[in-house]
């Protein structure tokens, strides 16, 4: 069932404080959206973006009865709130990227109660099997690929799981489910330190910090061969509302498929910065599957687009606003929690 959103539909946002959902909410306002309402479970003051004219909550949405308020008179959800991060966090984490698995379940149940008639579930690429990623030649992840399943312990089955209970809701209660599966999404008002930053941001700080102490050297996680693929948060915002509002209803990738190798992407922001330095190979560090990348082949079939935004172009506006994070924070310590 294909439903265009009407600009007057009240719309909640879940997970409003992260970096892909701030993104989205300024992205519907900009739309014209007029009944927006934003929700996190951080104080509103370390959300990286905080809109004027939003109805900004936070709200733990692992209780079933801040799920109920945070929907209360909304007609579609997207659900972007989740306990995750970068590779080293996930495979550190485990048990605390499984428990996300209560804001998503019970968002669906009081969307179910409160009659909204979409719900929108941010999925991963780190729910494949992980067996089909072993080589850094990768043949590109097809949706029939999700099973048999072996996803990434702990975040994937979260996922997986999650992806599931959206498809039995749909066929149970009629709710409007839609799944994208995100393959690594990047960009300004993201997190870029702290442990739970992915390795587009971790690499922009890594050579925006060396550059501006002066040094030769970055570490840099593995031996840099493993391949990936990387979607600039423009295409990320399109593509969710377009899945959003079609009749896609099983769960899609919605990803780049221009591939590159980890010293690839070095290479690019190095390039970008203008410098060169010296890799020192961490073979101990949290590495994640040898390669990855997406097939586009369906989304292509059901929008006639796939995200093309070149990661030259989204890294150099990536890499600025993490450079002026850095020196801003040098210059203002306290100020550089918020960034908005
Ligand atoms: P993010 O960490 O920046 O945002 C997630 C937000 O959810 C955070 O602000 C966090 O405070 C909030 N949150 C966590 N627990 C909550 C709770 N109990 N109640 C309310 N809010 C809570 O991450 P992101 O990169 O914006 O990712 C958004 C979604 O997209 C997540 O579901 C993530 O798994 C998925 N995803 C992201 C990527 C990526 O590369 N960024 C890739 C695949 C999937």
């Amino acid at each position: 069932m294909e439903g265009r959103i009407s600009e007057t539909d009240p719309v909640l946002v879940a997970g409003a404080g992260g970096f892909i959902g701030g993104w989205l909410v300024r992205y519907l306002q900009e739309s014209g959206f007029t009944h927006l309402r934003a929700v996190d479970n951080k104080p509103i003051g370390e959300w990286y973006q905080e809109l004027p004219g939003v109805d900004n909550r936070v709200a733990d949405l692992r209780s079933l009865e801040a799920c109920k308020e945070a929907v209360d008179g909304m007609a579609h959800v997207y659900n972007l709130a989740c306990d995750m991060g970068g590779m080293g966090f996930i495979e550190a984490n485990k048990a605390h990227c499984m428990i996300s698995v209560l804001i998503n379940t019970h968002l669906l149940l009081a969307a179910r109660d409160a009659g909204v008639e979409r719900h929108f579930y941010a999925s991963s690429a780190c729910i494949y099997n992980v067996d089909l990623q072993q080589s850094p030649d990768v043949t590109a992840l097809r949706e029939e690929d999700a099973y048999p399943a072996m996803p990434e312990d702990g975040y994937g089955w979260e996922k997986l799981f999650s992806e599931r209970m959206c498809r039995n809701f749909r066929e149970d209660f009629g709710i409007q489910t839609r799944v994208a599966r995100y393959h690594n999404v990047y960009g300004p008002h993201g997190t870029y330190d702290g442990g739970r930053e992915k390795a587009p941001a971790a690499i922009c700080r890594k050579v925006a910090a060396a550059k501006l102490a002066g040094d030769s050297e970055i570490e840099i996680w593995g031996d840099g061969e493993q391949t990936r693929s990387f979607m600039y948060i423009d295409d990320c915002l399109l593509g969710t509302t377009r899945i959003m509002e079609s009749d896609i209803l099983e769960p899609i990738n919605l990803g780049s498929s221009e591939l590159v190798t980890i010293n690839q992407l070095v290479d690019i922001v190095e390039e970008i910065a203008g410098v060169r330095l010296k890799r020192r190979y961490n073979l101990d560090a949290p590495k994640g599957v040898r390669g990855r990348n997406s097939d586009n082949t369906r989304i292509l079939e059901h929008l006639g687009w796939e995200p093309s935004t070149p990661l030259s172009v989204g890294l150099e506006k990536t890499y600025a606003w993490i450079h002026d994070q850095l020196t801003t924070s040098a210059r203002h310590p306290r100020e550089a929690v918020v960034s908005g």
